[in-house]
């Protein structure tokens, strides 16, 4: 297939929530703290009260997902949910998705992998507060299963319906301004370099390069501009749509491990491998990024992206292992070998710049 987006997209707060009320009678919304804070968690307690619905909240959401942290909501709150919602960042909404199939299944959480296990899922919802992963767009989840991140890919988890209220994004702070924008500006370079990208995709993919390369610059000197937050929650939101067509490639495989293993946010981790990516691919649409770009190297200095870790050859090794087994390396142009994998490690430690010691 080609193209296929079944969510229904909101910017209306009263449109989104006539079609919420629609959904179901029982409402679990799964969050962090945050969104207490930002007024979006007001807001659809707000709409849930005025339309009687029964709903619990779990407030306890972690960065990256582990599998306990699933156990524990199930345990907390049960399985009996018509809707599950997903508000905040990418944690809360992939957390949503991941729930929402074990709430009509009767599978563990490894199981969430095994794709032939289950075809139902309860209504999700997703409420992005960040700009972004995508998640609200995308049939994507993804979870860290004993220290490693890995998505699962599965028809039955795009969102029925998703709100973009950029004012939720107004209080993010700029380190976290940063790295969630370069999330999807990742997501936009590698869905262009995909070797699955298409006319829809690339439609998408290069719209959020061209928006984000004009806004993000700006937006971190300016972090309570609406209209700054505005088009990076669009152009999150497009680059979502691109890689649900073709998913993430090699930089995110790369940057994985240096989230679970060394604590740097995700959108930082992926972002920082996008100039080998791009240097190594030597496509049409590698050319095309550059023009709308200019030099990634130089993009990341300009957000002074710096990232400092320690790594062992053997850690270098382990990682390498991870990406050249993951599904990331079959879609990248360039002919990732576990050679060239390692390469790219050794590229960013010794010779990116980015990398401070
Ligand atoms: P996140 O992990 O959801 O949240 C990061 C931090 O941002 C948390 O401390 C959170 O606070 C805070 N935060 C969120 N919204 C805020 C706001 N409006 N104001 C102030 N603070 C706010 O971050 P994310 O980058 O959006 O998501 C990353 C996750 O998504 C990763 O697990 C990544 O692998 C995944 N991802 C998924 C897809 C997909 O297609 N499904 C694509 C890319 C990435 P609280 O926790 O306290 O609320
Ligand atoms: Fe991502």
């Amino acid at each position: 297939m080609d193209f296929y987006l079944p969510t229904k997209l909101f910017s209306n707060i009263d449109s989104f929530s006539i079609a919420l009320e629609k959904l179901g009678e029982k409402f679990l919304i799964i969050t962090g703290k945050s969104s207490a804070h930002n007024g979006s968690l007001d807001e659809l307690t707000k709409i849930l009260n005025k339309y009687q619905k029964k709903y619990e909240i779990f407030n306890e959401t972690i960065e990256n997902p582990p599998k306990e942290l699933l156990e524990l909501i199930l345990k907390r709150h049960g399985k009996d949910w018509d809707v599950i919602i997903g508000l905040g960042g990418g944690s809360p909404m992939d957390t949503a998705k991941a729930i929402a199939i074990l709430c009509k299944n009767n599978i563990s959480v490894e199981e969430l992998y095994e794709l032939e296990k289950y075809n139902t899922a309860s209504k999700i919802v997703c409420i992005p507060t960040t700009a972004g992963t995508g998640s609200e767009v995308t049939q994507y989840s993804v979870l860290t299963i004993n220290g490693i991140k890995k998505g699962f890919k599965h028809e039955k988890i795009f969102p029925t319906i998703s709100l973009l209220e950029p004012k939720y994004s107004l209080t993010l702070p700029k380190d976290l301004t940063i790295s969630t924008g370069l999330d999807a500006l990742s997501h936009a370079v590698e869905s262009a370099l995909s070797l699955k990208s298409n006319n829809f995709s690339e439609l998408f993919a290069f719209k959020a390069i061209e928006i984000i390369k004009d806004t993000l610059p700006k937006l971190i000197n300016n972090l309570e501009n609406y209209e700054l937050r505005k088009r990076m929650l669009l152009a999150s939101t497009y680059a979502g749509i691109s890689i649900s067509v073709t998913g993430t490639t090699i930089a995110h495989s790369l940057g994985y491990s240096l989230t679970t293993d060394k604590g740097i946010r995700h959108g930082l981790a992926t972002a920082v491998f996008l100039p080998f990516e791009i240097e190594n691919a030597k496509t049409k649409n590698a050319e095309k990024i550059v023009s709308i770009l200019g030099n990634m190297l130089d993009f990341l200095k300009k957000l002074n992206v710096e990232i400092t870790f320690s790594v062992s050859e053997q850690e270098i090794n382990k990682w390498s292992e991870i990406v050249a087994n993951s599904s990331h390396v079959k879609v990248t142009p360039g002919n990732y070998d576990l050679q060239k994998i390692k390469e790219a490690y050794h590229w960013l430690i010794d010779k990116s710049g980015i990398y401070g010691r």
